[in-house]
């Protein structure tokens, strides 16, 4: 017997000549088919979403954007050297046919309900998949204009223009960015800071500060003492055992007893789930995440699942997935199977994650471990950040990546890399 696709349910819709056991499928499909319901347009979200599109459900995506943005690039665009445009698809572009885009914010999951609640109105689902991603954890301390977040396309932009018009002022103002936070986001953060400076011929005052005693404290000595020498050989200063007193309206004042005056300043204190409220009885950890079962299905909830930053999965060494493109994408298609298995009745299979490794990127070159054993630096491992996070998107973020691959400085990065290494 032929199989019921989405296809005959288009045709009969348009009018066009379609078999009567075709409609009659379409007809019957349209009633009973599923609702499933994805919570963000991220890397995890569109995975599932390409994954269990044409399968028999009815998608509703909510997202509050009208785009889909290539994340890990977003320091690049604080530097200048990627345009924002280039990081943003939109979700017309990408949305599978069956499948419709609500640009709303999800508000609370009620469970009972079996609806999401939203800025839009309610949302009945029959599978939930949570894909909100994560979101920087805010300063414990009341906003002053010169503060920043960098976690979506607004923010790089935002980012750029403040530090541009910095770097275009009069030089008696002097170009001062603080970066608080030497994780790896704010360490490349500040690389891209530097570098727009040197590109502008103008000199600036990047400075860095981190609470713990030591930076990138988890890399072998070899390895934190290239990356920290390629930031300092870039001006980058890097204040260690050092935490903010206070954001004063003039300032941020450090512990050191020293306040950076008029500062352009970027949080970058590490992430936070960005779930919507969820029943208080699921699993989380400390930042939010909701603990899933291996096959990504909330634990007593069979119908919901989770996936990318807004889900904790064991890394099988005792902790957790980190907060990768990598697992947010398979997961997300991992998910995505998953619930097509079940509303077809299917036994589901586990999410089974494949680390390829990890880079720290520093804007034109890279350090980074492959396979959890081979350690990479220079231009290569930046070649291979842009091409695998590309490879994961669609569209100009896909092009804007791959177009970065080609136009490193190859040369110097490997020299670079040769040298430090002596
Ligand atoms: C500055 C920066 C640099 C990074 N660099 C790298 C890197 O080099 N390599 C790497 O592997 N990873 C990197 N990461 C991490 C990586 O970007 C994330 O792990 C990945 O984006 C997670 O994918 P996701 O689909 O879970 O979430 P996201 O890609 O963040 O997508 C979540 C989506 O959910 C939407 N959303 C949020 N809240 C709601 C809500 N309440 N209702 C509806 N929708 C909502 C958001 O608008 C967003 O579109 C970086 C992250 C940052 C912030």
């Amino acid at each position: 017997m032929r199989r019921c696709h989405t296809k005959d349910w288009a045709r009969l819709k348009i009018g066009e000549k379609g078999s009567a056991r075709g409609g009659i499928c379409a007809i019957v499909k349209l009633v009973s088919a599923k609702q499933l319901v994805i919570v963000g347009g991220g890397f995890a979200g569109l995975a599932a979403l390409s994954r269990s599109a044409g399968r028999g459900l009815d998608i509703t995506l909510i997202e509050p954007h009208e785009g889909t943005t290539m994340i890990p690039a977003l320091p690049d665009v604080t530097g200048g050297f990627l345009a924002p445009g280039a990081l943003h698809t939109s979700l017309k572009d990408v949305l599978p046919a069956r499948a419709r885009h609500l640009k709303a914010a999800a508000l609370r999951v009620d469970v009972g309900a079996r609806v999401v609640e939203t800025t839009a109105g309610a949302v009945p689902y029959d599978y939930l998949l949570l894909s909100s991603g994560s979101r920087t954890a805010p300063a414990a301390a009341p906003p002053q204009p010169y503060m920043h977040y960098l976690d979506r396309l607004a923010d790089g932009r935002r980012l750029y223009d403040a530090w541009r018009a910095r770097l275009a002022a009069p030089a008696a103002r002097v170009a001062r960015a603080v970066i608080i936070g030497g994780g790896y986001t704010g360490l490349e953060v500040a690389r891209n800071l530097a570098a727009a400076a040197t590109r502008a011929d103008r000199a600036a005052e990047v400075t860095v500060i981190e609470i713990a005693s030591e930076f990138l404290g988890f890399l072998p000595p070899a390895r934190r003492a290239w990356v920290l020498a390629q930031l300092e050989g870039a001006g980058v200063r890097l204040l260690s055992a050092t935490k903010v007193q206070a954001y004063e309206p003039e300032g941020v004042a450090l512990s050191s007893g020293v306040t950076l005056v008029d500062p352009l300043c970027v949080v970058c204190t590490g992430s936070r789930s960005a779930l919507p409220e969820v029943p208080a009885d699921w699993p989380r950890l400390s930042d939010g995440r909701l603990c899933v079962e291996p096959t990504l299905q909330v634990p007593g909830a069979p119908t919901v699942f989770a996936a990318g930053d807004a889900a904790a999965f064991p890394d099988g060494h005792g902790g957790y997935l980190r907060k990768a493109v990598n697992f947010a994408f398979y997961g997300g298609r991992c998910a995505g199977r998953n619930i097509v298995r079940h509303a077809r009745a299917k036994p589901l299979r586990p999410f089974r994650p494949f680390d390829l490794g990890w880079v720290i990127p520093l804007h034109d070159r890279a350090v980074g471990q492959m396979l959890g054993r081979f350690w990479i630096q220079g231009g290569l491992p930046m070649r291979l950040h842009y091409f695998m996070c590309g490879y994961r998107k669609q569209g100009a973020p896909r092009r804007a990546l791959f177009s970065r691959v080609f136009k490193l400085p190859d040369a110097t990065g490997a020299r670079q890399t040769k040298e430090n290494q002596q």
